[in-house]
């Protein structure tokens, strides 16, 4: 097998998916305006890997002479962590842009499942099997795999008792060809990947009781299967103009809802079924590698937020006032902890029973913690920074308009930058802090992975507190019999 070109991507996706947006049903993908673009910004990932330049850092040769995608390659060493985090980056920087939806952050979900292939044996040792036999394909196929995790749950409060699975997705049979599906997934990126992997979705499977066990399910579906069904949310940037909104027009992911309308799932596809433990299990290590690779997402919009309020305070002269370095300075301490986290998480990752190596866990997740807690608040001092011109600047045609243009230059050029260079910055400032992308991406910070309590109790679990306990029983003598509370 070889790696893809974007052409292949293309063609990869064009087959006859059922896909819905804006009350119209989609038949040819690729060229959809509100898929296009971001398809597009896929294929030219798949391009790059071709390129001399980046082959290197972006593809591995694999001892068959096989050649992969990095983002695919099951990471061994911190060596291995390292050039992970260079080939997102150097991704990223090509593209121009941050999104989230690509496959590298996705594949960890199921290096997660082949660190547990041990426990999953004595489930089924099919189950193994199936994992490492995926986890090869996806590699070797350079297929845009993606992440199924969240149902449209119903009562919650039904779903917490353990008693009733509500509306989450289900098992409705099981035959020789393999189990049929019924339910529904929230997924970003489903209506133009090869394959999600459907995971059962958050809730209490520790104390979930045996009939939930149709419920606690984990499969590859293939995103062109019968019975699936993709209902995309409206897109906010297609068809904006390119110039006025540098992101939005470019960088748009499309969120589907999947209906499963009894898909069958064939057996090779199935990683566990009726099984509660593994339900449990992935729910509890299900991003202990992909969280790395969004938290560096999130690095490269810090990255960006600096870079527009820097520009901005460059241009207008304001970059000696103390105040404006003291704001300056905050973001560079927001970039520069999540860089920290990021390093150490890496300086000091940690070797799993599967015999990966896996990015510190307490230092990723509290990295992801701060990251996404002081995002916000990051935004708006950059926002602050930039000014309001943010959200008073005529759009560039009318800047170009000859019959104003004198006005045009006048106010809004200063020293070396023209009229036009300032606008093109407050656009692409614009589309990063307050379009309606700007604010669908916020959103989709908080919740993508899992929300705010669930990130928090990961980071929570994997923290050790036995030697904060120890020091103060010590230091206040204690009696030694709370050392193990
Ligand atoms: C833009 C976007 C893209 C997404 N893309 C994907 C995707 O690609 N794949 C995917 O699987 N999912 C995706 N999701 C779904 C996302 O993972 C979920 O929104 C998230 O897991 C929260 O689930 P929920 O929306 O059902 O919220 P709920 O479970 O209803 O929770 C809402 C809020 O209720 C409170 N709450 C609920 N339960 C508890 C509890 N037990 N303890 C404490 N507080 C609680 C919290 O404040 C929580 O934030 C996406 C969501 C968005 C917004």
């Amino acid at each position: 097998m070889a790696l893809r070109t974007g052409k292949d991507y293309k063609e990869s996706i064009n087959d006859g998916r059922e896909v819905y947006i804006d009350g119209e049903r989609v038949y040819n993908i690729t060229e959809h305006p509100a898929f296009k673009p971001i398809i597009d910004v896929k294929a030219r990932m798949y391009d790059i890997n071709h390129e001399e330049k980046y082959k290197e850092i972006c593809t591995v040769t694999l001892p068959d002479g096989d050649e992969i995608n990095r983002g695919y390659h099951m990471p061994k060493s911190k060596e291995d962590l390292a050039a992970i985090r260079k080939y997102v980056d150097t991704v990223l920087e090509d593209l121009g842009g941050v999104f989230y939806r690509v496959g590298d952050e996705t594949i960890g979900e199921m290096w997660s499942l082949y660190d547990a292939q041990d426990r999953l044996n004595e489930i089924d040792p099919t189950y193994a099997e199936n994992i490492r036999n995926h986890i090869d394909r996806i590699a070797r196929l350079d297929l845009f795999h993606v992440s199924a995790n969240t149902d449209p749950k119903g009562d919650r409060s039904k779903l917490i008792n353990g008693e009733d699975g509500g509306t989450l997705l289900h098992i409705v049979d099981e035959n020789e060809k393999g189990i049929v599906v019924r339910g529904a997934k929230f997924e970003t990126a489903a209506a133009y990947a090869n394959q999600a992997f459907v995971k059962p979705t958050i809730s209490n499977w520790s104390n979930s009781s045996v009939n939930m066990e149709n419920y606690a399910v984990g499969f590859i579906c293939d995103m062109g299967a019968p019975g699936l069904k993709h209902i995309c949310r409206s897109p906010v940037g297609a068809g904006k103009d390119p110039e006025n909104y540098p992101i939005s027009s470019k960088f748009e992911e499309i969120d589907t809802l999947l209906i499963f309308d009894d898909v069958l799932i064939p057996w090779e596809n199935v990683l566990f079924h009726r099984s509660l433990e593994s339900a449990k299990y992935i729910r509890e290590t299900v991003h202990r590698y992909s969280a790395f690779n969004y938290v560096l997402r999130i690095l490269k919009r810090a990255d960006y937020l600096i870079g527009v309020a820097l520009l901005n305070v460059e241009q207008t002269g304001l970059t000696k006032i103390p105040s404006v370095q003291e704001k300056l300075t905050e973001l560079i301490s927001y970039r520069e902890t999540i860089n920290a986290h990021l390093t150490a998480a890496v300086a000091e990752a940690q070797e799993t029973a599967g015999g990966l190596m896996m990015p510190n866990q307490s230092l990723l997740y509290t990295g992801r913690i701060y990251a996404l807690k002081h995002f916000p608040a990051m935004a708006h001092l950059a926002r602050e920074l930039v000014g309001g011109q943010l959200a008073v600047t005529p759009d560039m045609a009318t800047m170009r308009d000859p019959k104003i243009k004198d006005h045009i230059d006048r106010y809004y050029s200063v020293g070396k930058w023209s009229a036009e260079e300032r606008a093109k910055l407050l656009y692409f400032a614009r589309d990063l802090l307050n379009s309606s992308l700007a604010g669908h991406q916020i959103t989709f910070e908080l919740f993508a992975q899992s929300p705010p309590f669930a990130q928090s109790a990961a980071a929570f679990k994997n923290y050790d507190l036995t030697p904060h306990r120890e020091l103060v029983i010590k230091a206040a003598n204690l009696s030694s019999d709370l050392v193990k509370s």
